[in-house]
């Protein structure tokens, strides 16, 4: 391994010393060591080391003297890591971790130049180097930025400022409304609008997630009732009309996710057909045992269960057989090429054979234009969704088109190209 160098000392030999400057830490591998600092010109020993013991970890954050001497009491072997390799791991860090370790860095420098230990030590905060640990200016506003928004979107829960968004969901055999997908939205007083891919990541990461999707699902079972009635004015159906409900690992992550969602579409009267949950291939394999269980409680009440963006995730197919899935959701992904190149149309043409040979319902996600809706309909999958049908609106509008409802006229065949 590039980042991990085996190196030997010799018994006497100092592997650290201290005022010098220092790009690595050890870890001890095999023999013993002894820390030593400078107190009045003279070296005290501080403790002893053996194996398997991280030394000079302050190299991995900066690049400052070193504050203490490390000498080898017997032939020592250690594992070599460096500032640059660990930089590069802490660059892909959470920035809050990030601000953490920085503050926690410095009020450690701090004591150490304050303590007695180190008074003969050299003043480094003048040294060009220290540049290095310095969280950088972007760093810093990332950190602080999640810490807000995080904040911001805690209030705008308590203040009523998220709102779902209903998407149709057409069912391109029969030529009606099938469904619809609640997209949730964060109706910010001043900046309008903010999509769910700049809050929910946050919302994850803070665990506001939890409340938020069962917010969305108790707001879902109202509003399906009067999205079927609207329905129901226009075409009588046999099938009721269902609402899609996107979910979290985060949501499945202290066991009562199934109750809970069980006890919510009873206290609304909601049909179990009428809600479907939306959940992405990734989410099922981190936690995969977790999640069959409760899926599988909710299936026996009859609530119907969704892969979103199937493809892109998980390679393995076998994880079909395992969870109780009814819908595979196509990603938009493959719509996008799949008039363009003829291996995406095949890919796409045999998700639809595979989830109709295993039973499953097929959703076409993205579908933007006319000709993507009848390469579709001519592969014979069932329900279409996408801006050429509508964008995601708030209930009202939906309502209205539901009342408005016209089956948009899809070309016969489309030209496959590429
Ligand atoms: P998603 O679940 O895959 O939702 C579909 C996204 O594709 C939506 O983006 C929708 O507006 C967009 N879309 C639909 N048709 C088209 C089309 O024809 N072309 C293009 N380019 N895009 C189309 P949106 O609403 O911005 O949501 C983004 C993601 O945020 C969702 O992706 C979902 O992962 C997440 N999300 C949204 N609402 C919720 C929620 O209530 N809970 C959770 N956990 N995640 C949510
Ligand atoms: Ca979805
Ligand atoms: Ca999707």
């Amino acid at each position: 391994m590039s980042e991990k160098t085996a190196k030997h000392f010799k018994k006497g030999e100092n592997l650290i010393t201290e005022g010098e400057m220092g790009e690595t830490a050890f870890i001890i591998e095999s023999g013993r060591v002894e820390v030593l600092m400078n107190r009045n010109g003279k070296e005290v020993r501080v403790g002893t080391r053996g194996v398997g013991s991280l030394l000079g970890e302050m190299a991995m954050l900066d690049t400052q003297p070193r504050t203490a001497t490390v000498r080898a009491l017997e032939d020592c072997k250690v594992l070599e890591i460096s500032h640059k390799s660990f930089t590069k791991r802490v660059s892909n860090a959470d920035p809050i971790l990030k601000m953490v370790l920085h503050v926690i860095l410095t009020r450690y420098r701090d004591l150490l130049s304050r303590s007695n230990f180190s008074a003969n030590m050299p003043h480094f905060s003048n040294d060009p180097r220290a540049e290095d640990i310095e969280l950088s200016n972007e760093a810093h506003d990332i950190a602080v930025s999640t810490l807000k928004t995080s904040d911001a979107l805690k209030k705008a829960i308590e203040r009523d400022e998220l709102e779902l968004f209903y998407q149709p969901i057409i069912d391109v055999q029969n030529n009606k409304i099938a469904g619809f997908e609640a997209l949730m939205r964060w109706i910010h007083p001043e900046k309008g609008i903010i999509s769910p891919g700049i809050f929910i990541p946050v919302a994850e990461d803070s665990g506001l997630i939890v409340e938020m999707s069962r917010w969305a699902l108790d707001v879902a079972c109202k509003d399906i009732q009067k999205l079927q009635v609207a329905i129901n004015d226009k075409v009588k159906s046999d099938t009721p009309a269902f609402l899609s409900v996107n979910f979290s690992v985060h949501d499945f992550s202290d066991g009562s996710f199934s109750d809970h969602v069980c006890d919510t579409l009873a206290i609304n009267n909601t049909y179990p057909e009428q809600i479907k949950l939306e959940i992405t291939e990734s989410l099922l394999m981190e936690q995969p045992e977790v999640a069959k269980d409760a899926l599988e409680k909710c299936r026996q009440q009859g609530i119907r269960v969704a892969i979103d963006d199937f493809g892109t995730g998980y390679s393995s197919l076998s994880y079909l057989h395992f969870f109780p899935i009814d819908t595979l959701k196509i990603d938009q992904s493959f719509i996008r090429s799949m008039l363009k190149q003829k291996n995406s149309y095949a890919l796409v043409k045999s998700i639809v054979g595979l989830a109709k040979n295993l039973g499953m319902n097929i959703i076409a996600e993205g579908i933007e234009t006319p000709e993507e809706a009848a390469a579709i309909k001519q592969l014979d999958c069932e329900m279409c969704q996408g801006f050429w049908f509508a964008r995601p609106m708030p209930l009202k509008e939906a309502i209205a088109f539901c009342e408005n409802w016209e089956y948009p006229e899809i070309p016969e065949s489309s030209k496959i190209s590429g």
